[in-house]
Order: structure tokens, then sequence, then C-alpha cells
């Protein structure tokens, strides 16, 4: 990843991520308001692009102790940050993995049977202890450990060793206030459930936690809605605040003369003599290349002083070509600040014309650009 910097530092002309500590605080008060019961951050991919750092600081900060990591070599970057937290890693456990894993403390979750005796064996062998987390299937078909399974795995007398520290599973349509999936796993998952009465448990996503207090048990696992995107938000809009705002400067002002194209493929050209702003940020720092006026949807706009200003042309690896024709003649400079996403243009919006989900728009931010940290908008 890019360099850290604070926002006091002297910030230069390339694209920033300006990541907003105090509005994660907010959203991660907002969660615990509604689940009533223990909120664990999920920071999988640097935080979802944001910085796994600050990010994690800021949590431990706030109160919360568990976390989860994809990968064993997140949950060490974690264990670094946060030396008393809980750290629990989604992927399967495998024999490489080991000695991060314990030297970390960290608890994979255990997917099978054979896995689980791998696991086993790797902490007997290091005279460690093997604490875990069961991760069963209710229904969406990925990694969960089918019933099949939890019965071998609960009468493997060799087995008994692991301890399980937590009874977990995932939904797959949280997403979709009416989707029946939703129901049919809870039920699964509460008859898992009577199986380890004294365990937690844990269902819910950041979706999931809007399903309603039956889909809470003792923990629900947060991801998204801490980073500022609510997966209800067309039905039930601002129950969480923005936290990222991917941010970069314009470059150069020119009005390009009638019958004239602009950009890679001549795709677009002038009707009228145009001005145009070029914007110091592409594709490599994370604005899609479908974003280019090409689309049927049509242009995605960026956001200069509040204005909206269409994308004009393709987008270049470091370069985007905005129309300014809105603007009059000295509203803008060069230097200006040019909001890709963020409190103006909503990260749903930029998802929804680049085909795609919030998700990938933050873990797509390029690795070249610097996350930058404030605390409060100003
Ligand atoms: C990524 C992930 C989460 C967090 O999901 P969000 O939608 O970002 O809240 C929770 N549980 C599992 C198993 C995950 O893989």
């Amino acid at each position: 990843m890019a360099f850290s910097v604070f926002m006091s530092d002297p910030v230069p002309s390339n694209p920033q991520l300006v990541v907003d500590l105090s509005a994660l605080i907010r959203n991660y008060r907002t969660l615990q308001g509604v689940a009533r019961c223990e909120v664990a951050a999920v920071v999988k991919a640097d935080a979802y692009g944001l910085g796994m750092k600050p990010v994690v600081e800021t949590l431990v900060g706030a109160g919360c102790h568990t976390f989860f990591a994809a990968y064993a070599s997140e949950g060490a970057q974690v264990r670094a940050i946060a030396p008393d937290a809980e750290i629990f890693i989604f992927a399967p456990f495998v024999e490489v993995d080991a000695d991060l894993l314990f030297d970390n403390s960290l608890k994979p979750c255990l997917y099978d049977v054979s896995q689980a005796r791998t696991f086993s064996a790797a902490a007997w062998e290091r005279g460690r202890h093997a604490r875990a987390a069961l991760h069963v299937e209710t229904g969406i078909n990925r990694l969960g450990m089918n019933r099949k399974a939890v019965e071998t795995f609960l009468s493997d007398e060799s087995l008994q060793s692991i301890k399980i520290d937590l009874l977990m599973s995932h939904l797959a349509c949280a997403d979709d206030l009416e989707s029946p999936n939703n129901r049919s796993q809870l039920e699964e998952f509460v008859g898992y459930r009577e199986k380890f009465p004294d365990l937690r448990a844990s269902l819910a996503n950041s979706a999931g936690i809007f399903l309603g207090p039956e889909y809470h048990f003792d923990m629900v696992r947060s991801g998204i809605a801490l980073y500022g995107h609510d997966p209800h938000y067309e039905k039930i809009p601002a129950r969480v605040v923005p936290v990222a705002t991917l941010q970069a400067r314009l470059g150069q002002i020119k009005t390009v003369e009638p019958g004239q194209s602009v950009g890679y493929g001549a795709t677009v050209t002038c009707a009228t003599a145009t001005r145009l702003g070029v914007v110091l940020a592409g594709y490599a720092d994370g604005i899609m290349r479908r974003l280019g006026n090409e689309g049927p949807e049509g242009p995605q706009t960026v956001s200069i002083n509040g204005h909206r200003a269409p994308i004009f042309g393709r987008v270049s690896m470091d370069l985007i070509t905005v129309d300014l024709s809105q603007f009059a003649p000295d509203e803008v400079k060069p230097g200006a600040l040019v909001e890709i996403f963020g409190c103006d243009v909503k990260v749903e919006e930029l998802a929804q014309r680049a085909r795609t989900i919030p998700y990938e728009i933050f873990t797509h931010v390029g690795s070249r650009v610097p996350r930058v940290y404030v605390d409060g908008c100003g």
C-alpha cells in the first residue's frame, strides 16, 4: 500500500483517499445501537482498502475487541496493531499458515473434519492450544461445515482438544430484505445452535444487522457498514455516514474546438467549443474504465466545489477528462479538488454506473493512492 499520512502533512498532487476516522467511530456506535450485542469488525483486504493500521487503531480505541481478517497474513497485521484483540481468520486452515497463525494467536474458521484434524495436529506439534471458530453451512454453500461433518466433528475423540470459541455462519442474501433465504438460513443456524448452547454465536454481516434482532445472537460481524455503505440504502437511507472520499486534482483546463475528439479511441467529439478539465486520476487509481461515457447509462459525474461535471471520453490510466461547460469561466482553476466519490458523489452511485458494488469500488482504489486520515470533515 502507499504511505499513510495525516492531513496536517503536506499532500502531493496525486489522488488521495481521505478517510474520516470520526465517521468510522460514528458508524461503529450506530451499529452497536442497532445490534445491542458485540460488534466485531471485519478488516479483510486492508480494511476494505481504507488502511489497516488507522482503522484497527481507531476501532480498538472505540472499544472493539474482535476482528475478522481473510488470511492469516492479514491477521498478523491486525495482531501487530491490536495486541489484546481476538482475531479470527476466514480462510480455511492450511498447514503453511500454521506458524503465522499460532505465533500471532489467530483463530481460524474450521470448515471440514480433515482441516480440523490438520489444525489439531499442528497445534499439538507446537505445544499450543487449538482455538477456532466453527463455521457451519446454512445455505450459502461456499465454505461452511455441513451437518454430517459437524456430527463427525463432535464424535471424533481426537478433535476434543480443539476449543471452539465461536459458532458462526454467513448469510447469502442479507442485502435483500425480501429474500426468503434469510429466514431459512436463520432457522438452520438456530438448529445448529441447539447443539452448541454454550457457544458464542454469530450470523450477521452488515446487512444482516438490519434484518432484525433475531439475527444478532451474541456477535455481529460488520465490514462495509463501518466503512459507510448501508446495503439497504435504496429502501432505508442515511443509517451510516460516508467514511471514505476519493479525491483528485484538476490538472489543466482547456477549450477544445468544435469537431475535435477527446481521449483514446476518439470516442467523443465536441459539438461546440467545449471547456474541459483534465483530472489527475484514472483507472490505476480506482476510477473504473467502465465509467467513461460510452456506456448505455450515460456518463458518471464527478463533483467540483459541490457542482457536478460529467466524465467526457474514455478513462485513461492516470487521467480523466470532464466537461466544465456548466461552470462559470473563473469558477474552477487548475489545482481544484475533484471528488470521485465521497459525501457528494455517493459510492453507491459510482458502483451502480460501473455495474459493481461499493465493496469493489473501495477495494479497487489503487495501491499508489495515499490514504489520508482526518478526524471530522474539516
Ligand atoms: C466479508 C465478510 C463479512 C463482512 O461483510 P460486510 O457485508 O462487509 O459486513 C462477514 N462475514 C464473512 C464470513 C465475510 O466473509
